[in-house]
């Protein structure tokens, strides 16, 4: 086993960069593979006020090249590759780059981070951090006293909306049937609050605006009727994919796709693979929980390999 390295962390947002900082100041020269999208979320988003120490905002994608600098600073090895193949059911893991390498690793984090699921609508990427998000806990705070509209039917769109209300004056909820899917008691929460109005059977066409949306185009799925609505910003809440497509047959997932972990830890279904951030989270998804879970991570290896 001497050849064999101790961690492999794959996947570069805020969970891989703190696993890896801790697992190099814990001298287990960890390797970093960064994927298909360095970074990870944080680098489509604009700005950040909620990451702690930071007076001012700053930018999502200035962060993780901190983070991507302070890794590398303190020994990472980082691999600017994609992961295609993990074979991770003996003792020595085996992990295939798309180069054609193969690491072999006594241990292996998984921090592929997940993907909000956008409405493939046309100019959804010019919008993106300009009235368009799919975040409130990191954007609503710039909707103070403005209309916003949130889409989905779900726990996510329940509940984004109602946390909405605390900033902005008017929360459009637009769904595309007449029933929602989100927990009753948030349900009630929603009908009672009356900052908040129901379109139901309703579809956004488009979103309007030179730089920053300003108003949106909605069609009601029943009527073909078409009509505009002025908004400052659209929040998208229909839910969120985990990339774990590596892991399928491997790791016990739940029922949405998302890898389980032992309570209160980062432990997988098999011993010495970890997952830590938004791959195993479907409830906080925020970069300083991912952080804090790649962390817990690192110690964890370490505790591992001792
Ligand atoms: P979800 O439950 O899958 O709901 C997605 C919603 O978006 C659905 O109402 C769906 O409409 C709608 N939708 C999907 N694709 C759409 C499209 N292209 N255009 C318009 N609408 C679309 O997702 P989620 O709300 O993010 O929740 C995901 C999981 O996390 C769930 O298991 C949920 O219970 C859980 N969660 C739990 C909490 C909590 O416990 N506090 C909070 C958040 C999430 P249809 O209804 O018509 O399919």
């Amino acid at each position: 086993m001497a050849n064999t390295n101790s961690v492999v962390i794959i996947g570069s947002g805020p969970a891989g960069y703190t696993a890896a900082i801790y697992a190099a100041r814990a001298n287990l020269n960890p390797i970093l593979i960064s994927g298909l999208q360095p970074g990870g979320q944080l680098t489509i988003t604009t700005d950040v006020e909620n990451y702690p120490g930071y007076e001012d905002p700053i930018q999502g994608p200035w962060l993780m090249e901190q983070m991507q600098k302070q890794s590398i600073a303190v020994g990472t090895n980082l691999i600017n590759s994609q992961v295609i193949q993990v074979d991770l059911k003996n003792k020595i893991k085996k992990v295939y780059l798309d180069n054609g390498n193969i690491i072999e690793t006594k241990t292996v984090i998984i921090c592929t981070g997940a993907q909000a699921r956008w409405l493939g609508l046309e100019n959804e990427n010019k919008f993106k951090g300009h009235g368009l998000s799919a975040c409130a806990t990191c954007d609503g705070f710039f909707f103070k006293n403005k209309v916003v509209a949130v889409i989905g039917g779900g726990n996510s769109a329940a509940e984004e909306s109602l946390f909405l209300t605390k900033f902005a004056s008017k929360v459009l909820l637009i769904h595309r049937r007449d029933k929602l899917r989100a927990e009753k008691i948030l349900q009630d929460r929603l009908f009672k609050n009356n900052k908040i109005d129901l379109i139901w059977d309703s579809e956004i066409k488009s979103f309007n605006g030179e730089e920053n949306i300003n108003s949106i185009d909605v069609k009601n799925i029943k009527t073909n009727e078409i009509t505009n609505i002025l908004v400052d910003g659209v929040f998208v809440a229909i839910g969120h994919d985990p990339a774990t497509s590596l892991f399928k047959d491997q790791l016990t997932m739940d029922e949405n796709g998302y890898i389980v972990t032992k309570p209160d830890s980062t432990q997988t279904s098999i011993e010495g693979v970890f997952a830590a951030g938004d791959v195993k989270d479907k409830v906080y998804r925020q970069a300083i929980t991912a952080a804090g879970m790649g962390c817990m991570a690192a110690l964890e290896v370490e505790k591992y390999l001792s």
